[in-house]
């Protein structure tokens, strides 16, 4: 009983260990993204006088592209005309049942 309590314990160990890597590494990519951004904001807003005020407005019209203003990028998957199941943007014909895909805005 006790090794196989053993094993459990440290199966769970290793998966949080895991987990807490993969969490680490996104923190690592989140802040390099931060940096990147601030840096392009920057050379734009100094060099070619954008405001911040321009910079929310493109912010919100990219933001509507899918229909909702939720403060993602992420546009909506496209609907089957056929069995009505979701797909990814990309494709062109239905995962599930080979149906053309209606065309989507880019
Ligand atoms: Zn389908």
């Amino acid at each position: 009983m006790g090794v196989f309590r053993h094993s459990a314990e440290k199966a769970l160990r290793s998966t949080q260990d895991a987990s807490l890597d993969v969490r680490a590494e996104m923190q690592r990519e989140i802040d390099r993204l931060l940096l990147v951004n601030e840096a392009m904001w920057s050379l734009l807003s100094e060099r070619l006088g954008l405001t911040e005020e321009a910079l929310m407005a493109r912010m919100q019209e990219l933001d509507l592209q899918d229909g909702h203003l939720d403060g993602k990028l992420v546009k909506a998957p496209v609907q089957c005309p056929q069995c009505s199941r979701q797909n990814g943007r990309r494709h062109l014909t239905c995962l599930y049942c080979g149906a053309d895909l209606p065309p989507v805005r880019p």
